[in-house]
């Protein structure tokens, strides 16, 4: 099958040698864990839980908090030791539950216990991945039942699994392909339940041959599903990317990807359906990748949702060094963060320790007009034009060239040869226009 791809975007060093290699490992949480309300794009969920209270593994702790948001269930059996703010890797303070781990892992009742999908309804589907606190795993965590939840089921030609994995570093989603592609199968055999139109898509990297050569030989046979090889390039992963590469269509800020015909999933969101609708297990456990140059045994672990970061970094054999920059997620789109005493969220994907910050030191210089942001970005956006406009503080200027767009990916800060932060600038420009926009709205 020839190999798709989309206009624009970088090739970095993918340096995923590090740790693709590296089996997952299934960890436990010797210490507190601690459950964030946030862990998703939308209102945050509600605490139901009180200090003091015993929770069972698989037990709703917090409820969703409105139409996009998400419950939150306890990884462990436990008590609740606190309701209250703790720090997120953005550096913001958000509710969260602690709990302490009483190692029993006493679970709710039917936890585990096999369902038989073919027999549910798409409205029980749909029920069972909302009650399951299933959001977008690659990073964007969007609830995924209100994705699944289009105006008119017939108009979905394609359900695209998201398995690009296109951030360097990262392979947790690459490892699951190789131990668990039955599950991801099964997850998309659910979700073309609810899409009778839908052909179901594995959009795979081509730096991935063996997840593409597993998943292949899975689907091999089926009338509605197959694997699609896609061009290493990043972002390859981004939504609009993808779905530009797969069907050709193209979506905009003001578009879902429904308007043009298609649900995207993230492949390890594609095993959590599968294990909340046929094992009854909501979302509490998810695989990390623990790498960088910084990282003794760069590593691929299972672990609860809610440990501490800093107990992933002691499996894998502690820092070699003190890391110059420690990144929740990719080295693109990641959050750098100052402590690694921060829980694991639905949506932590890697823990990156770097042994230098290349970035260090360098200031940025005049622009030398050589154009190369504009190349790069995949938006097809003008990002020195809308740097210019954002340090004017000309707003309108800036939606005028469609800033809006801008997707953050960090391609064009990437490329620039006079270290602008071009990236970084649009970004905040966008979120002042996004923040003016919703004040103007609720006036
Ligand atoms: S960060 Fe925005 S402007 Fe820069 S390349 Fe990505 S989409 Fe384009
Ligand atoms: S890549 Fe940097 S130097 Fe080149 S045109 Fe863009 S902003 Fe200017």
């Amino acid at each position: 099958m020839p190999v798709k791809t989309f206009r624009g975007g970088v090739h970095p060093r993918d340096c995923k040698q590090l740790s693709e290699n590296a089996a997952t490992v299934r960890l436990e949480a010797k210490g507190e864990l601690t459950f964030l309300t946030n862990q998703h794009i939308g209102a945050p969920a509600k605490p139901v839980v009180k200090p003091g209270d015993r929770v069972l593994l698989g037990q709703m702790i917090a409820e969703a908090g409105g139409f996009v948001s998400a419950p939150v269930h306890s990884s462990v059996s436990g008590t609740v030791k606190s309701v209250s703010l703790k720090m997120t890797q953005s550096g913001d303070e958000a509710m969260a539950i602690t709990v302490e781990n009483d190692s029993e892992y006493e679970a709710v009742e039917g936890f585990g216990e096999p369902r038989d999908y073919s027999e549910l309804t798409k409205d029980e589907i749909r029920a069972i991945i909302r009650d399951a606190g299933i959001v977008g795993m690659g990073g964007a965590g969007f609830p995924t039942a209100v994705k699944a939840t289009v105006r008119d089921d017939s108009k979905i030609d394609y359900v695209i699994c998201n398995g690009a994995e296109c951030e360097p570093y990262i392979t947790c989603d690459y490892r699951l392909m190789l131990e668990k592609p039955d599950d991801a199968v099964t997850g998309m055999k659910i979700l073309l339940r609810l899409f009778e139109n839908a052909a179901g898509v594995f959009g795979i990297e081509n730096n991935k041959p063996a997840g593409i050569a597993v998943l292949s030989e899975k689907v091999a046979g089926s009338e509605r599903m197959s694997v699609q090889p896609l061009k290493k390039k990043y972002p390859q992963g981004g939504e609009r990317m993808l779905i530009s590469a797969i069907t050709g269509r193209k979506i905009n800020s003001k578009m879902l990807p429904a308007d043009a015909g298609c649900v995207v999933v993230n492949y390890s969101t594609l095993i959590a359906i599968c294990d909340a609708v046929t094992r009854r297990i909501p979302l509490v456990r998810r695989v990390v990748t623990v790498t960088g140059d910084a990282v003794k045994d760069p590593s691929n672990f299972d672990v609860p949702i809610g440990i501490n970061a800093a107990e992933l970094i002691e499996a894998a054999g502690g820092f070699n060094c003190e890391p110059e920059k420690l990144i929740f997620g990719g080295p693109m789109m990641g959050a750098a963060v100052y402590t690694e005493d921060l829980p694991i969220t639905k949506t932590s994907s890697c823990i990156l320790a770097l042994k230098r910050d290349e970035t260090k030191g360098l200031e940025p210089t005049e622009c030398i007009r050589c154009g190369k942001c504009l190349y790069a970005c995949p938006e097809h956006l003008m990002p020195i034009e809308l740097k210019n406009t954002a340090d004017r503080r000309d707003y309108k200027a800036f939606e005028a060239a469609h800033g809006l767009e801008c997707i953050g990916c960090g391609c064009c800060t990437y490329v620039c040869p006079a270290r602008r932060r071009l990236s970084q600038t649009i970004t905040m420009a966008k979120r002042y226009v996004l923040a003016e926009k919703k004040k103007g709205a609720a006036k």
